[in-house]
């Protein structure tokens, strides 16, 4: 088959990769009906992280079973499946505490390379979950989105006790952020303040739930958040970035006894003692468990309840993945869907 390689910064290409094959009994192979450019591939892209050669890309993925290993018992060939971008076996204790992206034998889903017509994913019956039966073609987006951008933006609001009489403000317009909006109004949240100077991300953020728009960034951003809640700060603060700027500015967003749920990938972040001391918070955050909430989210996927697929703002054939790479590096597009 082909599929997505990162050679270095700028340098995607789509190359002859051997074809996925069952190595572990508890292996599933896909056909990847639908796969996508995430905000962390952009690191790697942009050289701020570094890749030990080529390297498979992609790590979001929604697709139809082909083919499960012997020890494979609940998920079934013909099913139509969205997992995680971690496995996990979802037995373990901490799976069993709802932290499945830290499973004791997690594996990334990055590493296999989800940008590619086929998929192998393992421990297939801990990380799938299928929908009830082949879905509409135009539930593909958002299915694919609680893959990863729904599901982190989820844990995000839920690890910032979004929920109602509360105040949220949403650090970072990107797609994780916005679905962190989505959330933020389905748990009920009373208020939800975007901070995004960007046009077309503050329109999709309205019409996710948010309330209000910030343009203002770090301690300015910080001051009008004081200004617009009688001086407290929120109850409750998503960070979405993975910036120092944007950490500081989420902790000092927030109340005192607020929470603050951080999921952008940190990149530099340097917590100073004495700002973390007073600021008087709870942070909760790191890579979002999303097989926690993945039937949840397929639920209210197929019962049209949300619809978080309109973060896909650019939709291309597989084969053009270096443009959907470009398009999202030169802000063009939110996020890039790829069809094999
Ligand atoms: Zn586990």
């Amino acid at each position: 088959m082909q599929g997505t390689m990162l050679y270095g910064p700028g340098d995607v290409r789509f190359e002859e990769r051997p074809d996925p094959k069952i190595i572990e009994p508890t292996d599933a192979i896909l056909k990847v009906s639908a796969a996508c450019v995430c905000g962390s591939d952009l690191w790697p892209y942009r050289g701020i992280a570094q890749i030990d050669g080529p390297t498979p890309m992609g790590h979001e993925y929604v697709g139809i079973v082909e083919e499960v290993g012997s020890e494979v018992k609940h998920i079934k060939p013909g099913q139509f499946v969205v997992g995680s971008f971690w496995a996990s076996d979802n037995t373990c204790p901490i799976c069993q505490a709802g932290y499945q992206s830290r499973c004791v034998d997690a594996r990334p889903i990055g590493a296999e390379g989800a940008q590619a017509p086929f998929l192998r994913v393992p421990l297939a019956d801990g990380t799938l979950v299928a929908t009830p039966e082949l879905p509409p073609d135009d539930l593909i987006p958002s299915l694919l989105s609680a893959s990863d951008v729904l599901g982190t933006g989820w844990f995000a609001a839920d690890a910032s006790e979004a929920g109602p009489g509360k105040t949220v403000v949403v650090v970072g317009d990107g797609a994780v952020g916005l679905c962190a909006m989505i959330a933020a109004r389905q748990i009920g949240a009373e208020r939800i303040i975007a901070i995004s100077r960007h046009d077309d991300r503050q329109k999709l953020a309205l019409e996710f739930g948010a309330t209000d728009i910030v343009t203002e960034r770090g301690d300015e951003g910080v001051a009008k958040i004081k200004d617009m809640t009688g001086g407290l700060g929120a109850h409750s603060v998503v960070e979405a970035v993975g910036t120092q700027e944007s950490m500081m500015q989420a902790i000092h967003s927030a109340r005192p006894g607020g929470h603050v749920g951080f999921v952008g990938v940190t990149h530099g972040v340097e917590l100073p003692g004495m700002d973390l001391f007073w600021a008087t918070v709870h942070l909760h955050g790191g890579p979002a468990p999303v097989r926690r909430y993945l039937p949840e989210l397929l639920d209210l996927i197929w019962n049209q309840k949300i619809n978080p697929g309109k973060v896909f703002d650019l939709s291309l054939p597989l084969d053009q993945v270096a443009e959907g790479y470009r398009a999202m590096n030169e802000r063009r597009a939110i996020k890039t869907l790829l069809r094999p």
